[in-house]
């Protein structure tokens, strides 16, 4: 898909690698809908893909439950007045405070509600929004290489990744029926804030020191370079595209 002149959808558009996605979209010449739970860091991701001189606009909304979907794809469609793009990339880790097996239930319920129901979610919602105009569109998950491979101090997290993969793979139909192509990008360890969220929030949790120690994280910007691609080539569908530093670990990701 030719990306200039289109509309995306990011979500967790506000911080890290949404917002690299967002800026790199905007500069391809897409109109981008910022979708975060964070009206100061969508705020922000806005404005500064408008100071470069590229067009968006902030939608406030929490993926994380049925409602906050409808009412987020709602609004996203109101304001260039279709979609053509979505990248379901919001995401959250279980957090050190405490953690597995002990975090509070509702931690563990909306680690699945944020990454798992609400890729789920946002596909379901990507597709009838492409119906709407009858042109198709594509869809971006963002899983992770916790997908892959066993992520032993966060396993909420680990299978809520496993569970994208293998939805994005079963999505892959979707072309021939839809006309829309559903991929997904699963990162390695990315320089974003949710490494510190899988501690308290300020800094890493003590089980990913091992891993962080003379690790190479990738800059968010080649997770967006990797999510271009996936959208342009018309012939990926239900492709999940590992994207990881080559010294790195498979299960060592956020
Ligand atoms: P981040 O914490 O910097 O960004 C996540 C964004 O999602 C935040 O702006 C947050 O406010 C937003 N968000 C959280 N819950 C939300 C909700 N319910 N509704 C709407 N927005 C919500 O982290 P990041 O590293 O940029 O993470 C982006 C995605 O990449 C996540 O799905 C994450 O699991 C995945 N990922 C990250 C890494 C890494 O090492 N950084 C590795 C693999 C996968």
């Amino acid at each position: 898909m030719e990306i200039a002149g289109k509309v995306a959808l990011v979500t967790g558009a506000g911080s890290g690698i949404g917002r690299a996605c967002a800026e790199r979209l905007a500069r391809e010449g897409a109109k981008v809908v910022v979708v975060d739970i964070d009206t100061a860091g969508g705020e922000e991701t806005v404005r500064r893909i408008t100071a470069a001189g590229g067009e968006a606009a902030f939608v406030q909304g929490d993926v994380g439950t049925p409602e906050g979907i409808a009412e987020t794809f709602r609004a996203a469609k109101r304001v260039f007045g279709r979609l053509d793009i979505v990248h379901n990339n919001a995401g959250i880790m279980t957090g050190d405070t405490p953690g597995w097996p002990d975090a509070p239930l509702e931690k563990v319920h909306r680690v699945i509600a944020v990454n798992t129901s609400g890729v789920i979610m946002g596909t379901r919602a990507a597709v009838e929004a492409f119906r709407g105009h009858g042109e198709g569109g594509v869809v971006v998950n963002t899983a992770s290489i916790a997908g892959l491979g066993p992520l032993p101090f966060d396993p909420v997290y680990a299978a809520s990744k496993a569970a994208v993969i293998h939805f994005t793979k079963s999505c892959a139909i979707l072309k021939e029926l839809e006309n829309v192509r559903v991929n997904a990008v699963a990162p390695g360890m990315v320089d974003t804030p949710i490494i510190a969220k899988t501690g308290d929030g300020t800094r890493p949790a003590k089980w990913l020191e091992p891993s962080l120690e003379g690790a190479v994280l990738l800059p968010p910007e080649r997770i967006a370079e990797e999510v271009v691609r996936l959208i342009r080539d018309d012939a990926l569908a239900g492709e999940v595209s590992v994207v990881m530093h080559e010294s790195a670990q498979p299960a060592a990701g956020g």
